[in-house]
């Protein structure tokens, strides 16, 4: 693999069989698998000065590794994925654990057996978790929906409760909403965990953090001689879709594009901008060893952050005397601001307005779209993985 920063003076984009705009998750892994499945030779475009794209980490000044673009927690069900990423990394052995504080209580989120003795009190708590296990039995996830629909006054007790101090307000902070714009069926599929365990994802086989750290993940994936990253580069300054071609600085190119980044972005905005929430990421290192116990703490009744993570308890990294935690603002995306887009807001007029976009690369043969922006909507590390892998399958088969 080569990174540099710009472009060398005789780039020449018809040397490679392949551009492909982004060098996070979808970028990356689509340029490893054609590099090693078809022997194609592959120039990767990226506009910020790093790999990785959001899941990118970093050591800040306190020698703390930190998720410069929020808390990433790997986790999957995916056996495919997991050996894939495990080619380029070990996991540490890491499961994630989440608390809501509320009114300075710290309660494990999923609500479950422990949280129920903490709002409701020792006594109380353990009838209404009988009751819970009577009912649905025991290491069951229940949304709140169902306990709502069981006609029981203490059973509607613990979902008014869980809507209340672990949904709502944090709802509306996240997505700036009012209680009268939330989706219904969203708030009824909160769920109420019957059992002790206390894991957010207890579930998933495979669960933990890159030992040495997202970035060196991706270092790892994009080391390939077939691989050129071109650093500090916006791809729109090179490639156009024109009808049904892919123009590479105005020549038609006829290898293979696989663009990542936002739709809209490419074709200047003209039918409109795709909405999405940003977060402002408030960065303090504290001199103390642990300012929390575990990785998120959300703050689900009070205060105007989200949530707080502490990047130590999640990576296991030992820094003695020091912590640096992050305190995460969401707030309304504006186009062209320089700010990130983080969350697509999954509503039908945007659903509408991708589809647009999204129709005038449908006919570009050799134009590929795919990841979390290009696809305008929200994936998971894991999900973003399977997907490329399964493009990267069709570009193999088809040469
Ligand atoms: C706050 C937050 C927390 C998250 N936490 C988790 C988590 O705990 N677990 C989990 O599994 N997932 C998590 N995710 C999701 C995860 O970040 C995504 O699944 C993943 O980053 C998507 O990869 P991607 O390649 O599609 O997009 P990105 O990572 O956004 O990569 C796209 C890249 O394309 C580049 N690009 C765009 N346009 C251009 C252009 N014109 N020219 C050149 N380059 C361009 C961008 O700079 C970017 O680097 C989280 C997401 C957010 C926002």
């Amino acid at each position: 693999m080569s990174i540099e920063h710009g472009l060398p003076n005789d780039f020449c984009p018809k040397s490679y069989d392949a551009l492909i705009v982004g060098a996070g998750y979808a970028g990356a892994v689509c340029a490893r698998s054609l590099a090693e499945g078809a022997g194609m030779k592959v120039a990767v475009l990226e506009r910020r000065p790093h790999v990785a794209g959001n899941a990118y980490d970093r050591t800040d000044d306190a020698g703390v590794l930190i998720h410069e673009y929020g808390p990433h927690i790997y986790h999957t069900f995916d056996d495919r994925v997991h050996q894939f990423l495990s080619r380029f990394t070990e996991f540490t052995d890491y499961q994630h654990k989440v608390l809501a504080n509320i009114h300075g209580t710290l309660m494990p989120v999923p609500f479950n057996h422990r949280s129920l003795i903490l709002a409701f009190g020792e006594e109380k708590g353990e009838r209404l978790y009988r009751k819970l296990v009577a009912t649905f039995g025991e290491n069951k996830k229940v949304p709140i929906m169902e306990l709502r629909n069981r006609n029981d006054a203490e059973l509607a007790e613990v979902a008014d409760y869980v809507y209340e101090n672990i949904f709502l307000h944090y709802t509306m902070k996240q997505w700036g909403k009012t209680p009268d714009q939330i989706d219904p069926a969203i708030t009824g599929r909160v769920p109420v965990f019957v059992g002790d365990d206390d894991r957010y994802f207890p579930q998933a086989p495979h669960q933990g953090m890159p030992n040495e750290g997202y970035t060196e993940l991706f270092n790892n994936m994009l080391d390939h001689d077939l691989i050129s990253v071109f650093l500090d580069v916006d791809a729109r300054d090179i490639l156009s879709v024109e009808d049904t071609r892919v123009l590479a600085y105005g020549e038609p190119y006829g290898g293979e594009v696989i663009y990542t980044g936002p739709l809209d972005e490419l074709f200047g905005m003209d039918l409109g901008a795709l909405p999405y929430r940003t977060l402002d990421m408030v960065f303090e290192t504290l001199d103390m060893d642990q300012f929390q116990p575990v990785g998120t703490v959300n703050y689900t009744v009070s205060e105007d952050f989200t949530r707080i993570t502490e990047f130590k308890n999640m990576t296991g990294q030992v820094v003695p005397g020091k912590t640096t935690i992050m305190r995460e603002y969401s707030k309304a995306y504006e186009p062209g601001s320089g700010q990130t887009p983080y969350y697509v807001i999954n509503e039908p007029q945007n659903i509408e307005l991708y589809k647009r976009y999204r129709a005038r690369v449908e006919d570009v043969l050799n134009f590929h779209v795919v990841g979390r922006l290009a696809e305008y909507r929200y994936y998971d590390m894991d999900g973003v993985v399977a997907s490329a892998l399964s493009l990267s399958d069709q570009l193999i088969d088809q040469r």
